[in-house]
C-alpha cells in the first residue's frame, strides 16, 4: 500500500485508541518498512513473494517484541515494533489475492459494501488458492516509474505484484475492500496485542 493510505489506515482504527505521541512512533515505523532498504529480500515485511509463513512468523516477532519492550517500560521500542507489525497485516490485502476470493462468494450478486469485508474468513486463509505478487527484477522497478509503467505492464507475468496489487485506488474497485479489511485487522491485531498486557501495561503502550 501506499504511504498516505497506511496513515489513513492507521488513524481510522486506532487513532483514538493511542497519543498523539505514541501513534506518530508507531506511523513512522509502518511506514518506514517501504524504504528501499525493506523492499528488497524483505518478503516478510510486505506479504510478497507468497511468503506467507514468514510474514506471519515476522509479525508475532513483532508482537513478542512490542510485549517484552513494555515489560522493560521501553514505550518507544513497542511503538515501533507494533507498527511494523501492523504494516505486514495492513499489505496483506493489498499484496494478496483475499479481497478478490472473498469477493468471488457474491459472483452474480451485488457485491457487499466495502465495510462488510471479514477480514479473517478461515476458509480464504487457508485456502490453496491463496496467493500473493511476486516480485518481478527488475521490471517491477521499472513498474514503480509511473511514466514507464503502461510500456512495462505487458512484459510482467500476471502472478506478479505489478498486477495484482491493491496499493491504491487507480488498481481500481477492490481497493476499498483492501482499506477496509486493513483496517479491520489493525484493530483485531492491537486488541489481540492488549489482551495480553496488564493494566499498567496498556497504559505505558497507549501512551
Ligand atoms: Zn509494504
Amino acid at each position: 500500500m501506499l504511504t498516505q493510505h497506511h496513515i489513513e489506515i492507521l488513524l481510522c482504527s486506532l487513532g483514538e485508541c493511542f497519543s498523539p505521541r505514541a501513534m506518530s512512533a508507531i506511523t513512522y515505523a509502518n511506514i518506514h518498512q517501504d524504504r528501499l532498504a525493506g523492499q528488497f529480500g524483505h518478503d516478510e515485511f510486505h506479504f510478497d513473494n507468497n511468503a506467507f509463513d514468514k510474514s506471519y512468523a515476522y509479525m508475532e516477532e513483532q508482537r513478542a517484541l512490542t510485549i517484552s519492550s513494555l515489560h522493560k517500560k521501553d514505550a518507544l521500542s513497542a511503538w515501533s515494533a507494533f507498527g511494523r507489525m501492523l504494516h505486514t497485516a495492513q499489505d496483506f490485502y493489498a499484496h494478496s489475492n483475499y479481497v478478490t476470493l472473498w469477493l468471488s462468494h457474491f459472483d452474480g450478486q451485488t457485491h457487499p459494501a466495502p465495510p462488510e469485508i471479514d477480514p479473517v474468513d478461515p476458509g480464504l486463509l487457508h485456502s490453496p488458492d491463496l496467493r500473493s505478487g511476486k516480485v518481478y527484477y527488475p521490471f517491477e522497478l521499472l513498474y514503480f516509474v509511473r511514466s514507464l509503467r503502461r510500456y512495462v505492464l505487458p512484459f510482467i507475468p500476471r502472478d506478479s505484484h505489478a498486477w495484482m496489487n491493491l496499493d491504491s485506488p487507480e488498481q481500481g474497485f477492490k481497493f476499498d475492500y483492501a482499506m477496509q479489511a486493513a483496517m479491520k485487522k489493525s484493530r483485531i491485531e492491537f486488541d489481540k496485542t492488549v489482551s495480553s498486557l496488564s493494566q499498567e501495561s496498556v497504559k505505558l503502550f497507549t501512551g
